[in-house]
């Protein structure tokens, strides 16, 4: 496939948290199966999208992982409470979503156990699966997520659907490398519930013509 050179450089960016594991030994970035692939979306619950999305999932059959901002929960847990029934997975995204990088030690123990906290009071759960806010963390808060039982998951492919001036025509080319074993990042943003429903359904059709499954995080990880 011949793409432009503003295409090329976007792919590559849509691949490029994959390409430096030896960053963050340890941290999660593909599936250790091929047969499927884990969506998972990042940044709710919200007051009307987190639903929308979960019906859309249903329509499509698709399992995915919601990584979830304990302060989000705490505004809107019946919210999760439903997405939790429908048979996704909840992991976090720490309490308020700022970059663990600007942490200390102390602050981001409380912010990742905070959310923990919250997530397992209204689900029952306790989630085992913490993706740093803006994909950033420290090695040290990263061994600090382990001994809470976290496994830190970044992602393997992030096609840009929250980017406010791309089409839907541009994320659609990123997620034609789509393969086996891939974690796919999107984001819930307010506004862009329609994108978000039409990215998944090209989720859905790619996987659908590849033979690929959908594995949420836990079942796999
Ligand atoms: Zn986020």
């Amino acid at each position: 496939m011949i793409h432009s050179r503003r295409t090329s450089y976007r792919i590559g960016r849509a691949r490029l948290n994959s390409q430096f594991p030896r960053l963050l030994p340890g941290a999660v970035r593909r599936l250790p199966v091929d047969d499927g692939i884990a969506v998972t979306i990042d940044d709710g619950p919200t007051e009307t999208g987190t639903l929308g999305i979960v019906r859309h999932c249903a329509v499509l059959g698709l399992k995915a992982t919601f990584f979830f901002s304990g302060s989000q929960v705490k505004r809107f847990p019946e919210t999760m409470q439903e997405v939790a029934a429908a048979g996704h997975d909840i992991a976090s995204h720490g309490w308020r979503h700022v970059s663990p990088l600007r942490l200390r030690g102390p602050e981001f123990l409380r912010d990742l156990t905070s959310s923990i906290n919250v997530i397992e009071e209204v689900s029952g759960r306790r989630p085992r699966c913490y993706r740093p806010p803006y994909g950033r963390i420290h090695p040290v808060h990263l061994r600090r997520a382990a001994a809470l039982g976290c496994t830190v998951v970044l992602w393997s492919l992030m096609p840009g659907d929250w980017y406010p001036d791309e089409s839907v025509a541009d994320v659609r080319r990123r997620l034609e490398c789509l393969r086996g074993g891939d974690i796919v990042v999107l984001h819930e943003r307010p506004g862009q519930q329609n994108r978000m429903l039409d990215v998944l359904s090209s989720i859905a059709e790619l996987c659908d013509r590849r033979g690929l499954s959908f594995h949420t995080l836990e079942s796999v990880t």
